[in-house]
C-alpha cells in the first residue's frame, strides 16, 4: 500500500507525504495495510530527523509503564504469530504470562481502570505515580534480551513511538518514551520556531480502532497475554473481549 507514497524530498516535503499516507490510510481494508503505510512514514521521518532517532539496542519504551495498550486486532495477529512458535518458546511466554500476573497484579488492575476511564479525573496523576513506581522493575512480555520477540506484528502504538506527535486533549505532545523527550526539547530549543512536521498518532488510531470488532477490549499486552494463558498453553483463537479476572 506504501508504494503509491511518494517519499519525501528534504524536511520540506514531509507534510505532503505524510498527507498523502494519510489519504492512503482511507482506502485500507486491514491491519497489515495500517502497518505497512505506519512504517513507510516512520521511515520518512527518521531519515529527516535523523540526529534525533532512537539508539541501537535501547529497550526504555518496552520497560517500565511503557509496553503499551492495543486492540483485539492488533493482539490476534501477535497471537497468530506466536502460535508458529515452537513449544519451548510458547511455554516460556506462558511462564512470563503467569510472573507478570503474579507480580504486578494490583498495577495491572489500577492501569486496566486508567484505561478504561474508570479512574476520577482528580485520582489520575496519582495514579500513574503509583503504577511508574509499581511497574518500576516490569518489561514488555516480549522483550527478550532487550530485543522484541514479536518484532515483525509489534502493535501501533511500538511502532509509532518516537516518530510521532500524540493530541492529548488541548495538548501536543512528542509521541515518545521520557528520556527522549528531553532530547526533543534541546532540538526544538535549537530551531528558530517550536513545529515538529511528524505524523499524528491519533489519526492511526481512529484507523486501527475502527478496523477493530465494535466494543473491542483496549488493554495492555500483557493483560492481553494473561487473559490468553488456558492452562499451561496459549489459545489460538483470539477472544476480542476477554473479561479480566487477573
Ligand atoms: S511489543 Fe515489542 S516493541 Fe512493543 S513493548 Fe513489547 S517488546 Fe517492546
Amino acid at each position: 500500500m506504501s508504494g503509491s507514497i511518494a517519499p519525501a524530498e528534504g524536511m520540506e516535503g514531509l507534510a505532503a507525504t505524510i498527507s498523502e499516507g494519510y489519504q492512503t490510510l482511507k482506502q485500507v481494508t486491514c491491519l497489515e495495510d495500517v502497518y505497512d503505510i505506519m512504517d513507510f512514514l516512520m521511515d520518512e521521518v527518521k531519515d529527516k530527523y535523523s540526529h534525533i532517532r532512537c539508539k541501537i539496542d535501547c529497550a526504555m519504551c518496552c520497560k517500565g509503564l511503557h509496553p503499551p495498550y492495543i486492540t483485539a486486532l492488533e493482539w490476534e495477529l501477535i497471537l497468530y504469530y506466536i502460535s508458529e512458535f515452537p513449544q519451548i518458546i510458547k511455554d516460556e511466554i506462558v511462564r512470563r504470562a503467569r510472573y507478570y500476573a503474579a507480580e504486578y497484579r494490583d498495577a495491572l488492575v489500577l492501569q486496566h481502570r486508567l484505561i478504561q476511564g474508570k479512574i476520577p479525573q482528580e485520582e489520575i496523576r496519582s495514579a500513574y505515580q503509583t503504577l511508574a513506581m509499581a511497574l518500576k522493575t516490569a518489561s514488555c512480555p516480549f522483550l527478550v534480551m532487550d530485543k522484541c520477540g514479536i518484532y515483525p506484528v509489534r502493535p501501533a502504538k511500538c511502532r509509532a513511538m518516537g516518530n510521532t506527535v500524540a493530541q492529548i486533549g488541548p495538548e501536543v505532545k512528542i509521541h515518545t518514551c521520557a528520556w527522549e523527550v528531553s532530547n526533543f526539547e534541546d532540538y526544538l530549543a535549537s530551531q528558530p520556531e517550536r513545529a515538529l512536521t511528524m505524523p499524528v498518532w491519533n489519526v492511526f488510531e481512529k484507523v486501527i480502532e475502527i478496523l477493530n470488532p465494535p466494543d473491542a477490549l483496549k488493554a495492555v499486552i500483557p493483560i492481553w497475554l494473561i487473559t490468553h494463558v488456558k492452562g499451561n498453553t496459549i489459545a489460538e483463537e483470539v477472544d476480542p473481549n476477554p473479561q479480566v479476572l487477573l
